[in-house]
């Protein structure tokens, strides 16, 4: 692979960063992941418009302009001759020479990395017509689960727990109540009416979240949002999550109960058409 690192791109044996790097030693970072299908990328500006809200409420200034990051993302996809698969960008606050909690000085430049994995089929992915079993698993994460933190600790151990029960992830839960996925948001649909939770630092404001619920209101569809428990997950008709890069995922079971007939539902599956038709249509 050819990865990029600080304005670079080299062949990934031959790129490095520092072992004084903050987001190594304090995951103190953010990133985005984009998804890519026949060689374009899906929902660019949204992820950028994300990108800058973490990094300002890190108060790590932008290194790079929009344009620049597209121009690199384009320019990893065509090396890698990606034409499914995804791009990874990563922003870290750099490396000050030394390790001190204090954030280092302005004039330290911060470490960008982008770089590309491929995964062919990445839309027709078969899990989406038999759909992913779900468990719960308590939300022990930082209280500011809106900035996109390089801070991925907790969801691995959480996703460790799912599949050591034989499950595809995990709903987080706090005060009886589901934030969201390891890596998505989390909805559920009872009597016609998509329910996911309200935007807040609880959870990540997701750009296929924000995508899917405008496909949603613009075909007419209910959608209301609010938290909701597990109980009344495995009560509803359907579920389903959304991220970048599982886009409209249906759940057939949570915590060992099936959700609704227990097979994928309709209503996921007409959104994921939806969302995959229009963000292929509006891709850059
Ligand atoms: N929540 C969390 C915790 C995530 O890690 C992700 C994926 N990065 C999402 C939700 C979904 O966000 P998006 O639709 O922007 O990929």
């Amino acid at each position: 692979r050819t990865v990029y690192v600080n304005g670079e791109y080299l062949p990934e044996d031959q790129a490095s960063v520092s072992i004084f790097d903050r987001g190594f030693l304090m995951a103190d970072g953010v990133y985005e992941v984009v998804s890519v299908l026949n060689g374009k990328l899906l929902d660019f500006d949204g992820h950028m418009a994300r990108l800058q809200r973490s990094l300002a409420a890190l108060e790590i200034a932008n290194p790079l302009a929009e344009n620049e990051y597209l121009d690199a993302h384009r320019a990893l996809v065509d090396r890698n001759a990606i034409s499914d698969g995804l791009v990874y960008l990563q922003v870290t606050r750099g490396n000050p020479g030394d390790r001190d909690f204090a954030y280092p000085s302005e004039d330290t430049p911060p470490t960008v990395v982008m770089f590309t994995q491929a995964k062919p089929g990445l839309a027709d992915a078969p899990a989406a017509t038999t759909g992913w079993k779900i468990v719960s698993v308590e939300d022990l994460r930082w209280g500011r689960r809106d900035i996109k933190t390089v801070q991925l600790l907790y969801p691995s151990m959480a996703k460790m727990e799912a599949k050591s029960r034989g499950a595809d992830d995990a709903w987080l839960t706090e005060d009886g109540f589901v934030t969201e996925g390891t890596s998505n948001n989390a909805y559920i649909v009872k009597d016609g009416v998509i329910v996911t939770r309200e935007l807040s630092h609880d959870i990540l404001h997701g750009i296929t979240r924000a995508a899917v619920l405008r496909f949603a209101a613009e075909a007419q569809m209910k959608v209301e949002e609010r938290s909701f428990t597990i109980a009344e997950a495995q009560e509803a008709d359907e579920a389903f999550v959304t991220s970048a890069s599982a886009f409209v995922m249906p759940v057939v079971e949570i915590d060992g109960k099936p959700v609704g007939t227990g097979k994928v539902g309709a209503i996921a599956t007409r959104l994921r058409e939806i969302y995959l038709e229009e963000s292929r249509k509006a891709a850059v």
